[in-house]
């Protein structure tokens, strides 16, 4: 690292939903700000994702910003879920009204990031030769931002297009008369499958783990519910705000073994109908904490698996049996099981015939090889650390977050991590973040910083650290949580399963999100208890226990 050139207040690195918003507060403060974001542009999630069926699975109204009346007055939605151009379209137009391209480098990756003890401030270097100083880091980096590597041999040698949903081209991709293989059956092949399917000669779907989804139900949205919703805005929005997963949901009073078979049967029929990703799993109190209960939820799912798909075969194969429903991120789709009714889409079940590797004319299973023009790879994320672990990030005393967090992460609030002063992480591990909806997640993340940031600045504090022991406690309370459901059980993204060597943990907070923004929201209040303080004046250092 060379010496900083420049120096500002703060860095924001992303310039996805969490990146802009956080530019709109940072500035709101007075603060000098300088952004980076690897993409050409702002949106990231959605910059990136642009694979046919690309589209939110949050409702569009719920999956936008709450900060500005006048933003949401002034922005209609088209559809009940957006795609990703038009999602994009809603982040361009939030960046031009409030100019937050600005201070952004675009095109530009964080590479390493070292905190300099002797001067309290973060020293910044870029993939473009930039050195910079900042009092403060926020890392808007993303939970889903960094494409998981590839673990399938003989990719290079594969002489057809190779193709990723996470990295999909700008231009599009002509798939007519193509013969397809999909890797991977998570949400993006899911949405993407259907698609493919219509354009392409043949479609050949590679499905490790069958994933339960249920039926988006999206349609254009109508005036008089864009109305009726815009009307009662700040209502809904604070709904919102104490739902335990950002979306307004009636919360479930009984088990799902106390009532009959009937009873339960048209209960779920009534979430399958109704179109979202939470119905499902809100039906009962207990189908994320008893497996027995949840077995009920499942096998409703698998039951109407079997009423669309034809072949019995090809039902059971589609059929979810190796995780409780709800302990992988479910799906919202339109029409995915029926796409395998189609002449030319094929399932290939790779438990039954695992994948040997890609070979010059497609791919190879035990049993066969499968002669294909284009593979699609919908493989998914190094989910949640693995954007944060490729910044190149170093704290106090040397030590690289890559060495802190080699058990997996340990964060306080999943805001900060011990010995990395003055680093925030925007929705990162042990916050709520991918389990609920993440604008709300988002929104709450960045104002809180903003007004810690105002809180030092009051104070005249040059630094805040969250303590080991409140990070110790944050951590074991999160595990605490989580292992009271059924979630560990699953071999998800959640836990870091799908990376090959990934350190097994639950990352995010499962407890909810008003206990969640309870406790960030009580931290502040008490003097940012869990902390410690670095005031210029004393040049001391104040702690409160995070108990206290
Ligand atoms: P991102 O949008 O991921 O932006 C992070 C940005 O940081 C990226 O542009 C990246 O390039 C940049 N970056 C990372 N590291 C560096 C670095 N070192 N240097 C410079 N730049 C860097 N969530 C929902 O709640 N509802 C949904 O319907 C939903 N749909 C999704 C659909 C897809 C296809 C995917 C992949 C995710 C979806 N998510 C959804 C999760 C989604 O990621 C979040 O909702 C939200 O968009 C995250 O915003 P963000 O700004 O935190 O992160
Ligand atoms: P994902 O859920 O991690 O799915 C990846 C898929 O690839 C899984 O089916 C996985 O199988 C398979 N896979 C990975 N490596 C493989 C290998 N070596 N061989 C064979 N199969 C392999 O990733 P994603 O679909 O991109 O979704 C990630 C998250 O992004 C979602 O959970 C969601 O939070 C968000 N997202 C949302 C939407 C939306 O609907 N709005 C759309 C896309 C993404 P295993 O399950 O066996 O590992």
């Amino acid at each position: 690292m060379t010496e900083p050139r420049r120096e500002v207040d703060a860095v924001v690195v992303g310039a996805g939903f969490a990146g802009l918003y956080a530019h709109y507060r940072l500035r709101e403060l007075g603060l000098s700000v300088q952004g980076y974001e690897a993409a050409a542009d702002v949106g990231g999630t959605w910059w990136w994702n642009r694979y046919p069926g690309a589209r939110c699975d949050v409702e569009s109204m719920d999956y936008s910003y709450s900060f500005s009346p006048e933003l949401e007055r002034e922005w209609t939605w088209s559809e009940r879920y957006a795609t990703q151009p038009e999602i994009l379209r809603y982040v361009d137009h939030v960046a031009e009204r409030f100019d937050l391209r600005r201070d952004i480098q675009f095109d530009t990756r964080v590479t390493a990031m070292r905190w300099d003890e002797p001067a309290e401030r973060w020293h910044v270097s870029t993939d473009q030769g930039d050195e910079v100083s900042a009092q403060f880091c926020v890392m808007a980096t993303g939970c889903l931002s960094a494409p998981k590597e590839l673990d399938i041999e003989g990719v290079d040698a594969f002489e057809g297009t190779v193709l990723f949903t996470s990295r999909w081209p700008h231009e599009g991709v002509d798939l007519t008369g193509q013969r397809v293989g999909v890797v991977g059956t998570g949400s993006s092949g899911i949405q993407s499958i259907p698609l493919i399917a219509e354009q392409a000669a043949h479609v050949t779907v590679f499905q490790r783990t069958p994933n339960f989804t249920m039926p988006a139900r999206n349609a254009p949205l109508d005036a008089e519910t864009v109305q009726a919703r815009k009307a009662h805005a700040r209502e809904h929005r604070q709904a919102m705000r104490d739902s335990r997963a950002g979306v307004v949901v009636a919360n479930p009073e009984v088990s799902a073994l106390s009532v009959d078979d009937d009873e339960r049967a048209a209960r779920y029929g009534t979430a399958w109908e109704a179109g979202t990703l939470y119905a499902m799993i809100a039906s009962y109190t207990d189908l994320l904490v008893n497996k027995e209960a949840n077995d009920t939820a499942a096998e409703f799912v698998r039951s109407r698996i079997r009423d669309v798909v034809d072949d019995p075969d090809v039902a059971e194969r589609l059929s979810p049996r190796s995780h409780p429903l709800g302990t992988k991120r479910p799906c919202l789709d339109t029409n995915y099981y029926a796409t395998f009714n189609r002449d030319n889409v094929t399932l290939v079940d790779l438990r039954a015939t695992p994948l040997v590797g890609v070979t010059p004319a497609g791919i190879r299973t035990e049993a066969t090889e499968y002669e294909l023009d284009v593979i699609v790879f919908a493989t998914g994320f190094d989910a949640m650390t693995g954007p944060l672990l490729r910044a190149g990030i170093v704290g106090a005393h040397g030590v690289a977050l890559a060495e802190k967090w080699a058990a997996g992460p340990r964060t306080y609030l999943g805001i900060a991590t011990a010995g990395f002063p003055n680093l925030f992480l925007i929705t990162g591990p042990g916050s709520p973040s991918v389990l609920v909806n993440m604008m709300v997640a988002i929104e709450q993340h960045v104002d809180w910083i903003a007004d810690c940031i105002a809180y030092l600045r009051a104070e005249g504090a040059e630094s805040i650290d969250a303590t080991p022991e409140a990070e110790d406690e944050w951590v074991e309370h999160v595990n605490a949580v989580a292992s009271r459901t059924l979630f560990p059980t699953a071999a998800s993204w959640w836990m870091g399963a799908n990376v090959p060597g990934k350190p097994r943990v639950f990352m995010p907070y499962i407890g909810g999100f008003p206990q969640y923004t309870g406790v960030c929201d009580a931290v502040a209040h008490d003097d940012y208890r869990g902390f410690s303080v670095r005031r210029a004046s004393t040049g001391e250092r104040s702690a409160t226990a995070a108990s206290a």
